[in-house]
């Protein structure tokens, strides 16, 4: 039972992740403004054909704009991946520093909320 529990968790995920996903990708060629962000979209701006930028609203629900390097001499740096299905996939984590403490994961164009997202990171 517990493995049939699982496998119907893991399909009901796969079929959320094609059907809804909470986030998909969009490759622009510039900074998109501010009042052009939506929510559930990750913008990969690119210049010259190499990914510059991932800039997407903070989904915790306070509006941030998150701005994550995708320049592999910059750190920290993130890589975007794309998939078969096309669903988007961010590495590492998503951590907010301040303000929300959001800290997730994107993974085939689902988040996934670690434990101490909205709290102060421990020192360390
Ligand atoms: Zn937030």
């Amino acid at each position: 039972m517990k493995a049939l529990r699982r496998y119907v968790t893991w399909l009901a995920r796969e079929a959320k992740s094609i059907v809804r996903p909470d986030l998909v990708l969009r490759s622009i060629e510039r900074q998109p403004a501010p009042q052009d962000l939506r929510a559930g979209v990750i913008y990969m701006v690119q210049g010259g054909g190499t990914p510059k930028w991932a800039i997407m609203r903070c989904p915790c629900g306070c509006g941030e704009k998150l701005q994550l390097s995708l320049n592999p001499i910059r750190r920290p740096r993130w890589m975007v991946h794309r998939d078969r299905l096309r669903r988007v996939s961010l590495h590492p984590s998503v951590r907010q520093t301040a303000g929300c403490f959001a800290h997730f994961w994107v993974r085939h164009g689902i988040i996934e909320w670690c434990h101490d997202s909205g709290s102060l990171p421990a020192e360390g």
